[in-house]
Parts: C-alpha cells; structure tokens; sequence
C-alpha cells in the first residue's frame, strides 16, 4: 500500500476500505508519512467527504492508536458527556456531582481552555490545592468511593487525535464533520466510558454556527456511537449568548457552586438538568427522561449534589471550605463596567467576542502555551431578551492587568446587539437526537 495511491483514492471521491484507514493512522502516527501528505489527505477527506462505514473505521483506528481506559471495576453504568465548546460553559463543574448524587458513577476527563473556549480543568485549579493530574489508579479509586472524580486527559488517549488536530488547525480542516466525529468519538470511546451524551452546541460562539450543520454533526455522532456499542444521545443547544452569567474561571467556579445550590441562572441550570436527565436514564437508574429532570431537581433542592461536590473537591486535595465560601476564590483586583448607549432589548450576545474578550483580560489562552489569570472574567448584567435602558450596565468585567482593557471592553460591548423590539427567544434546546431518531424543538 502507498500513502500516495490512497491520497488520490479519496481525492476522486473513492470510499477507503479499513485497512487503508488503519495504514493511514498507523504510518501517520510512526512519523513514516510527513505532514506534507497527510494534509493533502486531510483536505482531500474535507472536499470528498466519508460515509459513514469511513468515520467509523477512522475514529476506531484512532482509539487504537492510544490506550482505552478500562473502567470495568467500577460498578454500574458508567456515563460521560461531552460538549463541542461553549462559552461561559460551567456545565461540568454542577452536572458531574449532580449526576453523581443521582448513583450515576462519572469518571470525567476534561481539557484546557483555547482561545475564546473556557476549560474545566483550568476552572477546577482556582480551587486551591484541587489536583487535576492523578493517575488511573487514583481516579478510578475515587470514582468507586465517591462516584465521580474530573481529571486532565492524559497524553496516552487517542494520541492520534492530538497529531491530527495540530496539522488540521493550520490546513484549513478544522471543520470537516468526519475529522470533528472522528476526533471527539475516538477521545470519548477511549475514555472507556458505556454510554455518551453529547452536547453539540451551535451558535455564534459554537464550531457549528448554523443548526443545520449541528444536527448533521450530532446525528453522526449518535449514529457512530451507537455503531461502535455505546448507547448516545446528542443535545443540540443554543450558544447565541454566552452559558449564565459568568465568564471565566473562578468566575465560573462561583457560578457552579450557586446551581449546585438551587440557585444560579436559569439557563445553566436548565442544560445541566437536561443533559443530566439524559445521563440518568442511560445509567440506567431512572424509568425515563421526566423522571430524571424531577430526580434531579430534588437532590439540588436537598443540597446532595452540593455535598457530592465537596467530597469531591476533598478527594481530589482541594480545600472543602472554598466551596462554603466562594468569596474566598481567587478574585482579580479591580472591575469595571461597560453601559449601554442606547435603550432597548438585548437581542444577541455574541459569544465568540464575549470569549475573546475575556480572553483578552487573560482568563483564556491565545496559545496553548499562553499562561492565564483564573481571578479574571466577566459578569453579564443582561442576558437576550433582557430590557436595557440607556446607560444602564450591561456587564461587569474584573482584570487585574489594564494593558489589554480597552481592547476587552470595546470587543465585549461590540458583543451586545441592542435592538428596540423585544424579539422572540430561540429555547435553549433545539434538538435531542437519540436511537429512537431526532425530536425538533423549533
Ligand atoms: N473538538 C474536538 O475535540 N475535535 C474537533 O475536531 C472539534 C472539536
Ligand atoms: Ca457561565
């Protein structure tokens, strides 16, 4: 087999068999093929497209080209979820120790924030001492005592993905369905988990801006995992505004801490309840969807998922009293406000420059090996649909460095789109693809 007869191959639209799919992540992988040939491959499989016997074979060679974590020794059904990126996204943080409260054990491994995407495990080391490096051993070990436990991907899961992501991020393939499928599937099915549920968001701050593009991408995620023997289900949400109010890491931290204490924005809530709901019922502890939503709305009124945090947090090495008190998180040294020159209804927020923005104070990485402030972020004041009057405070934003402020403010009040009509919210589900096919909410 050559590498080059296969790059013509897909180039003429041919399907690649799974042996030369297996050759190709092989060769790749064992710097036998330079990244000059797989990115015309790449750009090929991005003009030609895969079926979905293709998406399949790669993303398993993918899983195959690291190791798979083996859970079994943990008892019940183990569950994890995923989200395509959003912005001001604290969702892990309140859904882990929800779902776990529920008897859904959880064993998370979560990444960095990039760019205008925040990222759990920076989130999780505001919490002072919180150690998100543990070994296998360690974190299957807290997962059985206490039910759930999030640490940083390890270097060994789908290493291919890590290689292939890099060159795509500089080829112009970052958005080819087939590579996004294959790249979170093959991380996902590597982590070792029996059932998925996905969150594929769409929206302006979201991979797939449009929603058309997001259910494609979410069917086909569906349909790979349950090809590949795990149960999933795939959530389409709205990311036309950011995810609460917080944007930033002990910001976000905060924000977490008030839904696990029956408080907090009602839209973070609202997705944590729906992804959670789908989490229990493929964990197998609840009859249906609706019993799951009610199960975990009780445990966050008796404050269960709120104590669930803190063993957490304690089995991990953080400090317990940091969660009782969220004023002791780290928080930056100065704020200031940005106001409205105009009154009337918020109508968009757009997330990507409310992203950049506050990655702009330092909250999040323009390079992977950029350092970050986790004290720094923003506080929205309105939300879409919110009534503004002229002068009055759209958002808060804390920095602690003014180098970069101005940019910041003029980016995240470029963000508000202030219209005199107050127009009709899109709901913040669109769509919930599952084995029994697509249900549409708009
Ligand atoms: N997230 C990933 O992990 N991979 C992609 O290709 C896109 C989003
Ligand atoms: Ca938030």
């Amino acid at each position: 087999m050559r590498f080059y007869d296969l790059i013509i191959k897909k180039r003429e639209g041919h399907e690649l068999t799974q042996d030369e799919i297996i050759f190709i992540i092989t060769e790749y992988c064992e710097n036998r093929v330079p990244d000059y040939q797989m990115s015309a491959m790449l750009m090929a499989i991005y003009f030609q497209r895969m079926n979905i016997n293709e998406i399949k074979y790669l993303t398993m060679a993918m899983v195959h080209s690291g190791k798979i974590i083996d859970l079994s020794s943990i008892p019940g059904i183990k569950v994890d979820k995923h989200s395509t990126g959003g912005v001001g996204d604290t969702t892990t943080l309140a859904l882990v120790p929800m779902v776990a409260a529920a008897g859904v054990p959880i064993a998370k491994m979560s990444g960095r924030g990039l760019g205008h995407t925040g990222g759990t495990i920076d989130k999780l080391e505001s919490i002072k001492g919180f150690k998100t490096e543990l070994s296998i051993n360690q974190f299957i070990n807290i997962v059985k005592k206490i039910g759930a436990s999030i640490i940083s991907s390890t270097s060994d899961l789908a290493p291919a993905d890590r290689k292939l992501y890099a060159l795509r991020d500089v080829t112009g393939t970052i958005d080819s369905i087939p590579l996004i499928v294959s790249s979170i599937m093959s991380k996902k099915l590597a982590a070792g988990a029996d059932a998925i549920v996905l969150d594929v968001t769409t929206g302006s701050g979201a991979f797939m801006q449009k929603y058309k593009d997001a259910l494609k991408l979410g069917k086909i995620m569906v349909d790979i995992g349950l090809e590949l023997g795990k149960e999933t289900v795939a959530v389409i949400s709205n990311m036309d505004e950011p995810l609460g109010f917080a944007i930033g890491n002990s910001l976000e931290v905060k924000e977490a801490v008030e839904i696990l204490k029956n408080r907090g924005p009602e839209d973070l809530r609202d997705l944590c309840l729906v992804l959670g709901a789908h989490m229990l019922k493929l964990g197998g502890v609840v009859k249906n969807y609706e019993d799951g939503k009610n199960k975990l709305e009780k445990i966050l009124k008796e404050g269960i998922a709120f104590n669930k945090f803190k063993e957490m947090v304690i089995a991990q090495g953080g400090n317990p009293e940091i969660i009782d008190n969220p004023e002791s998180l780290p928080l930056a040294k100065h704020s200031t406000k940005i106001t409205a020159n105009i009154s009337g209804f918020v109508q968009k927020i757009d997330s990507r420059l409310v992203g950049e923005s506050a990655m702009l104070l330092g909250a999040g990485r323009e390079k992977k090996e950029s350092k970050i402030d986790l004290s720094v972020g923003i506080v929205l004041k309105k939300k879409v649909g919110s009534k503004v009057n002229i002068n009055e405070d759209l958002a808060e934003v804390y920095y602690n460095d003014s180098e970069k402020l101005e940019e910041a403010k003029k980016k995240l009040f470029s963000s508000f789109v202030i219209r005199n009509k107050k127009m009709q919210k899109l709901p913040l589900i669109l769509a919930t693809i599952s084995k029994d096919g697509v249900k549409e909410f708009i």
